[in-house]
């Protein structure tokens, strides 16, 4: 990658930047440890996420490894589906289905497993991703100090009355949670980062299906 001075990087990259350096927890649903190798062309580094566990790595390697674990979990309901379906029309007395290009049977039979809707995805994902660990230069405290003092600024306070005032009361607490659930159909929030990894862990035994 060149290397632009600082100069001339717009917010946009050097926010970029420093999410890359976030930790982000993922899991490995599967009953063998996952391993993500990165840089091969210098030598190589290893990351291992065990069995049924959690681990926490920077960005770029937890997305290396959530794509690549998506890919597997895809590739094995695949591939199981495949020996199933031939097992079953064996033991009916027909053939396996045709894997040349002749009929394209097998391909198309599969194909389906490759792209799940929407929904599916999401659950898939949710399960790898767990949350982000940490923020890389963010330090949660410092910022809410910063905006009490900010708030005593009269041009803030000025706009937070006039907001106050065209809004419904009703409605001006509901936005403060941090965390949300981003689960299909799942609606939890929480202020803490130990209460939504707890969440996140408990939609685990919906999705068992995937590792079996
Ligand atoms: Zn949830």
């Amino acid at each position: 990658m060149p290397v632009i001075p600082d100069k001339k990087k717009s917010s946009y990259q050097l926010e970029l930047e420093r999410r890359s350096n976030d930790l982000l927890r993922v899991y490995n649903p599967m009953d063998e440890d996952a391993v993500v190798i990165w840089d091969l062309r210098s030598g190589g580094k290893i990351f291992r996420v065990p069995a049924k566990q959690e681990a926490v790595f920077p960005r770029y390697i937890s997305e290396k490894y959530i794509k690549e674990m998506y890919d597997k979990i895809l590739n094995d309901k695949a591939h199981d589906a495949i020996v199933k379906e031939n097992k079953r029309r064996i033991d009916a007395g027909m053939a396996a289905m045709d894997k040349t290009f002749k009929t394209n049977e097998q391909m198309v039979f599969e194909q389906k497993f490759y792209n799940p809707n929407n929904e599916e995805a999401k659950k898939i994902i949710s399960l790898l991703y767990v949350g982000v660990e940490t923020q890389y230069g963010v330090d949660p405290m410092y910022q809410k100090e910063q905006e009490e003092l900010g708030s005593r600024d009269f041009k803030d306070i000025l706009t937070s009355v006039q907001e106050d005032k065209t809004k419904p009361t009703t409605v001006s607490k509901q936005n403060n949670s941090e965390y949300r659930c981003d689960w299909p159909n799942c609606d939890f929030s929480t202020k803490t980062k130990i209460a939504y990894f707890g969440h996140r862990r408990t939609h685990r035994k919906e999705i068992k299906k995937i590792s079996e």
